[in-house]
């Protein structure tokens, strides 16, 4: 069983929130600090993410700025990232020699372009730290031991006692049973971070296409107000996705998995002309170009096959219509079929760069200035085990880094 005073500080999960707390506790405590990972191969999902060049975070440096695009977990991540914030991620990642560059669209990636350079990061600041990584390590179950911290039981292993415990194994499932077993509460799990699936024949045809600011508007069955975002959408062969598309997809997950994704999309093509000077767009066509077909000359803002489908409901019986011919009531119908395009979501879609579990232990159970459990001080917590989830972008890589950092260096603390 060991002295007590010798007991490691113990972390289950050799993920990025499990790998940045080690690193943390181990160059802070005196005692021996162990990582249990249940695979052969840590940071797997640090390897595929961002299509294989991992996102480690997002260039937004003001935490009441950050915490929006957390559908869940924005008001308890307000405290840590006043702590460790995506500033103090990149010094971190530079002080071990990683580089990073920001996109135009603000994510941040190792300027090599390449995962295997974070994973070679932290793999080397672990060593140097002296953590003790376990591999093939399957955490089956964890006690509380009756004189103090833990009784950890791994796959084919002797019992590991533990001076204190973080939980860090993502959304897997045994992970959640542990906390649960520990008196933790887990919320619904659903999937967050997806596309829209539908058929619909005015984007038949047209995957690739699509308009770096749309307005959406999404209506599901027993919520009053819609979830709306402005921003990028694109085309697929499957129906939509874009940043625009993945942030509703992500607010809306509970209400949208609660319907079987079945919903009503209304989407804004032109969200920075109103209504009114649409209109009189039309208006003046028919004055200084009436001799043209509409469908050959739309807005230059609209892809132009985009331009002919979204009008077809008004154009497929008259494909030839000129602007000389439109009637104030067939402006309004054109109007409409920009401004107020009504779609049905069917299904649910994969994006496959990056996807990630609403839901978790439940954020009241936590005490967030330590990422102690409050059900049991020596247990701590940090990463996708938390309901906790960002929009994508890097943010779901920071909850790993903040919540990681601060967990470790409470648990150094504390021993
Ligand atoms: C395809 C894909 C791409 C992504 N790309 C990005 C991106 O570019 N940017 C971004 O911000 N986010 C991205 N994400 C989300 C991000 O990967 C996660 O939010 C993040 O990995 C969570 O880190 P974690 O350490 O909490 O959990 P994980 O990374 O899931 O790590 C948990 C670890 O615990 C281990 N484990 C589980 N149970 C046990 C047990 N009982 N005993 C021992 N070990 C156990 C697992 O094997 C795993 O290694 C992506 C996700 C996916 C799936």
């Amino acid at each position: 069983m060991g002295n007590k005073q010798d007991r490691p500080l113990v972390i289950v999960g050799g993920g990025a929130a499990g790998y940045f707390a080690s690193i943390q506790s181990a160059q802070r405590t005196s005692r021996p600090v162990v990582l249990l990972e249940a695979t052969r191969v840590p940071l797997k999902k640090v390897k595929i993410s961002g299509g294989g060049r991992c996102n480690v975070t997002h260039h937004c440096f003001d935490p009441v700025q950050l915490v929006k695009n957390y559908p869940r977990g924005a008001k308890e991540l307000r405290g840590p990232f006043s702590r460790f914030q995506p500033r103090d991620t990149c010094a971190w990642f530079e002080s071990q020699g990683v580089r990073l560059k920001t996109e135009s669209d603000g994510r941040m990636f190792s300027v090599t372009d390449s995962s295997q350079t974070i994973i070679d990061c932290l793999r080397r600041a672990a060593d140097a730290a002296g953590v003790e990584v376990r591999l093939g390590a399957l955490v089956k179950e964890v006690a509380p031991d009756p004189k103090g911290g833990f009784v950890i039981h791994c796959r084919g292993q002797g019992p590991l006692y533990a001076h204190k415990l973080l939980l860090a194994t993502g959304s897997a499932p045994l992970g959640y049973k542990i906390a649960a077993s520990l008196g933790h509460t887990i919320t619904d799990l659903v999937p967050s971070l997806f596309t829209f699936g539908l058929k619909d024949t005015r984007i038949a045809g047209l995957a690739g296409l699509g308009k770096n600011q749309v307005a959406l508007s999404l209506t599901v069955e027993g919520r009053k107000r819609p979830f709306t975002h402005v921003g990028p959408l694109l085309i697929t062969h499957w129906g939509f996705s874009g940043p625009a598309v993945l942030k509703l997809s992500a607010f809306a997950a509970r209400e949208l998995f609660a319907c079987n994704y079945a919903a009503r999309l209304h989407i804004d093509w032109l969200p920075e002309m109103s209504a009114e000077d649409l209109s009189a767009w039309f208006c003046q066509q028919k004055e200084q170009a009436g001799r043209k077909q509409i469908a050959k000359n739309g807005l230059s803002e609209i892809p132009k096959r985009l331009w002919q489908s979204l009008l077809q409901p008004v154009l497929q019986t008259q494909p030839a219509l000129i602007f000389a011919q439109l009637s104030t009531a067939k402006i309004r119908e054109l109007v409409s079929c920009l401004k107020k395009s009504s779609f049905y979501t069917e299904t649910k879609g994969v994006f496959k760069d990056e996807f990630v579990t609403c839901g978790g232990i439940k954020l009241k159970e936590i005490n967030f200035q330590t990422m102690a459990s409050k059900k049991n001080p020596d247990l701590f917590l940090a990463g996708e085990i938390l309901d906790i989830d960002g929009i994508t972008g890097g943010f779901n890589f920071q909850n790993a880094w903040t919540t990681g950092y601060i967990a470790g260096c409470a648990m150094a603390e504390e021993s």
